[in-house]
């Protein structure tokens, strides 16, 4: 917003009105002055002390801005111009929620130059006790900085999509990672968390500081319950749990079936309870709508859904925000249908590194069984490659797009399960085999 210099001058009365005011009725409340305006021959100082209830917070707060008044007024007082004046301005916004306040000051310093300096500093504390609190004080755990680091990546990268930003990849990089300082400036609002990053801290100085706000909905596993505000939450679907004491002493095989959905799983589905059998589905995002009925089915019966990204392109040939989108795109659609996120994720062609897990943050699933069932197309010869190869703790790979491949992994079950195995997710087999997901590691088969 600009102003006129009519506006200005109009800022500037109400300014003056109030600053009286406040002196008149703040005469005896001890000596905490809410504004100052100063102009000196060849400065203009105006400063919006804030006001808190808490007056420790308050004087702490007034000594951090009188300190950088003092700093600037040594600065310029000795500087001779007379062109213009150096300014000295200070203002805040408060923002409560629940037991904590913060309060977001914003220093503006002219000394010369092309621009202002901007100056930013925000405290949050405890309204009741005055303690000072930091960004931990609101995460989860351990590992919530690092999540809403990349959250907050992929959230700048989509603020510069949208805004046709042209977009500085090093600076955002830097100015999104997981540091507290980076995270100085947040505010709770109801639509989500408010971070603020500064001018210069992920765009040139040029833009201003940017403002993004992540949906609570991806804030569950990183911010502590009470500071989740309500949001539209989709319907949950209850997964079936079964009880696993009757696999015990099985064999176990973990059948798994790549880029579908599509109208060959509902065969699948029709026979599974006959082999006692459930199975993993690495689904893509992007079929997702069509066949939403198909994902709640599979999901419900307690098979485990798992991700094969979005659109089924080569991570290694992805820009480190592409990569992340393609994940975080086919979560959202499954908490948007089902009501959960998936933690596994099969990469497209097995195609994985160091750091696309970094930038995935899931469990890669592979497997050690390759059917090459869309190479042959003949259900016995699938079949044939499973029973041939079947073993306790086999991850064995299918695409649930073609019939051949369905008929192929039924006729091997009949025969299997004959013969003393079990089919059980990848879920069910990491509890059976008491097997802890690590993100580092890519799992081929899950062994004792
Ligand atoms: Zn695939």
């Amino acid at each position: 917003m600009r102003l006129s210099i009519k506006g200005k001058e109009f800022i500037c009365w109400v300014v003056v009105i109030v600053v009286l005011f406040c002196r008149v009725f703040k005469n005896n409340d001890n000596n905490i002055v809410n504004h100052e305006i100063v102009e000196a021959s060849n400065y203009n100082l105006k400063i919006d002390y804030p006001d808190v209830k808490n007056k420790t917070v308050a004087k702490i707060m007034k000594e951090y801005i009188d300190t950088k008044k003092d700093e600037f007024v040594n600065t310029v007082k000795t500087l001779e111009n007379e062109e213009f004046k150096y300014e000295f301005q200070a203002t805040y916004s408060l923002s409560s929620s629940g037991k904590t306040e913060s309060v977001h000051i914003i220093i503006y310093s002219f000394i010369g130059g092309n621009h202002y300096i901007r100056e930013d500093k925000s405290y949050y504390y405890n309204v009741n006790t005055g303690e000072f609190l930091d960004l931990t004080y609101f995460l989860k755990d351990a590992s919530s900085l690092e999540e809403l680091s990349l959250l907050s990546y992929y959230y700048v990268n989509n603020y510069f999509d949208n805004n046709n930003i042209e977009k500085n990849e090093e600076l955002i990089k830097a100015g999104t990672k997981s540091n507290l300082e980076n995270y100085s400036h947040f505010i709770f609002k109801d639509n989500g968390l408010e971070i603020l990053f500064v001018p210069y801290q992920i765009a040139p100085w040029s833009e201003g500081e940017i403002k993004i706000t992540i949906p609570y909905s991806d804030l569950e596993d990183i911010l502590k319950k009470e500071y989740l505000k309500e949001s539209d939450t989709p319907k949950e679907i209850i997964a079936n749990k079964r009880d696993l004491n009757p696999f015990k002493d099985k064999k176990l095989i973990a059948l798994t079936f790549d880029d579908g959905p599509s109208n060959m799983t509902n065969k699948l589905l029709d026979n599974l309870d006959k082999y006692n059998a459930r199975v993993t589905f690495f689904i893509l995002g992007s079929r997702l709508n069509q066949y939403k009925d198909t994902l709640i089915r599979s999901y419900e019966m307690g098979n485990t859904i798992g991700s094969h990204t979005f659109s089924h392109l080569n991570l290694y040939k992805l820009s480190d925000y592409d990569i992340i989108k393609e994940v975080k795109n086919t979560n959202d659609l499954l908490k948007e249908i089902t009501g959960h996120e998936t933690s596994f994720l099969r990469p497209p062609y097995g195609n994985i590194n160091k750091e696309i897990k970094e930038l995935t943050n899931m469990s890669t699933i592979l497997w050690d069984v390759d059917t090459e069932d869309w190479k042959y197309k003949n259900a016995e010869k699938v079949a044939n490659n499973i029973i041939g190869h079947a073993h306790d703790g086999a991850i064995i790979l299918l695409h649930d797009l073609y019939e051949t491949s369905v008929d192929g992994a039924l006729l091997a079950m009949e025969r299997l399960t004959k013969e003393g195995y079990a089919f059980v997710t990848i879920e069910e087999m990491a509890e059976l085999k008491n097997t802890t997901f690590d993100k580092t590691t890519s799992y081929f088969s899950l062994t004792n």
